[in-house]
């Protein structure tokens, strides 16, 4: 079991500890940096600091994609940033104007408790002391923070800044608290994944990518490279996120075959052969259905042609917004930490993994079924020709 080991819990919490916002990963970029050369693991950053996992440079990438192989290469995405805001300017010596990036919380939000950080670091923390919603009345604008305890005197434009909670992240039982588990646990199952791959000769890239929450721009830099269009073998985009839970896909019971997002459905035979893959490796302990209770980063990759799949793990209170309570919650719709199950995070890694198992039926996922299909047919030809 994933936890049981100490080193991928230790990891998770490296993970887990970072501040992050969209455009502003750069902590969690060095933690990565910082296990993937532990672990001694190729990776290089993109044009757009997106960290490609699993192969050392451009060039490296290119050839991979490039071998000509019937066998797909497995393109991992998953993002690094979390709905947050930017500072824009210092009113006085305690209170900051801000700019907010993505979901949030939309009520109770006077207040609330906000951490902040620059690219060393937390610097402090502070309050909510005015928000103003966008005209969707779906998530902030802006606002004004009260902040208090600040170590060092930092401009207002290197400020980025999160809800905050008591501690970055912490467990209950099978229940794992956090600011930021959207996407920081899909990030975490790639980083898992390339440890687990590393003695062997995979086709596996992993794209851990900036700035996904106010519209896949990390994903949309990278897959406007162009570098994908040069393959001479299928490539497979694997979606990792966490993901509202909904009814069918409750926390707890196991990771999500995700059929589709909000926008799109993903590929219909890669799909097929990845649901039979997890009724065989999570057998009665995986779910399966579409997720759309927000996007993902497969909707990219399946507008831009590239077959795509994807996992989740359920999510509770979805970007910080309280929906399903719990400790440390504000009232319905206000702040509050992120939940997730850790045995669902494992059933995650699971299945990233089978999906790496060579000489999976990617290019005919319907042969079992026509077998049925035909075998039926044979039962019934004479009742066929018999009337009218
Ligand atoms: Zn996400």
């Amino acid at each position: 079991m994933l936890f049981q080991n100490e080193k991928s819990r230790a990891r998770l919490s490296a993970i887990l500890e970072q501040p992050t916002a969209p455009f502003r990963e750069g902590r969690v970029i060095a933690a990565i940096e910082t296990i993937l050369k532990k672990e001694k693991i190729s990776y290089f950053l993109d044009p757009a600091k997106n960290i490609v996992v699993g192969v050392k440079s451009k060039a490296e990438y290119l050839k991979l994609i490039r071998v000509k192989s019937t066998e797909p290469v497995r393109l991992f995405i998953a993002h690094m940033d979390h709905p947050g805001f930017h500072g824009v300017e210092w009113l006085d010596d305690e209170r900051l104007t801000f700019e907010w990036h993505g979901g949030s919380p939309t009520a109770h939000l006077l207040g609330g408790k906000v951490w902040l950080a620059d690219e060393e670091g937390f610097v402090g923390e502070g309050r909510v002391e005015e928000a103003e919603l966008l005209p969707s009345g779906r998530a902030i604008k802006s606002g004004i923070i009260r902040v208090k305890d600040l170590r060092r005197q930092v401009k207002a434009k290197e400020i980025s800044g999160g809800f905050g909670f008591r501690k970055t992240h912490w467990s209950e039982g099978d229940l794992l608290y956090t600011k930021c588990a959207d996407d920081l646990i899909g990030v975490f199952a790639i980083v898992e994944t390339a440890i687990a791959l590393k003695k062997k000769k995979s086709p596996f890239i992993g794209l851990l990518t900036r700035a996904e929450e106010v519209g896949f721009i990390g994903t949309l830099a990278h897959l406007e490279l162009g570098w994908f269009k040069s393959a001479k073998r299928p490539l497979l985009c694997v979606s990792l996120e966490t993901s509202r839970t909904l009814p069918g896909a409750d926390i707890g019971k196991g990771p999500v075959v995700r059929l589709g997002d909000k926008k799109n459905i993903f590929h219909s035979g890669a799909t097929t052969v990845f649901s039979e893959l997890a009724a065989k490796v999570l057998p009665g302990k995986h779910q399966r259905r579409i997720m759309d209770g927000g996007t993902c980063e497969g909707s990219a990759a399946t507008s831009y042609d590239i077959p795509t799949i994807a996992i989740s793990v359920p999510l509770g209170n979805y970007h910080n917004q309280s929906f399903e309570g719990g400790p440390d919650a504000a009232e319905t719709n206000g702040p509050a930490p992120e939940f997730v199950s850790l045995s669902d995070i494992e059933g995650m890694c699971l299945l990233t993994q089978a999906v790496m198992k060579p000489k999976l039926p990617w290019a005919t996922p319907y042969s079992g079924a026509i077998k049925e299909f035909k075998a039926n047919l044979r039962k019934y030809a004479s009742l066929l020709k018999s009337a009218p």
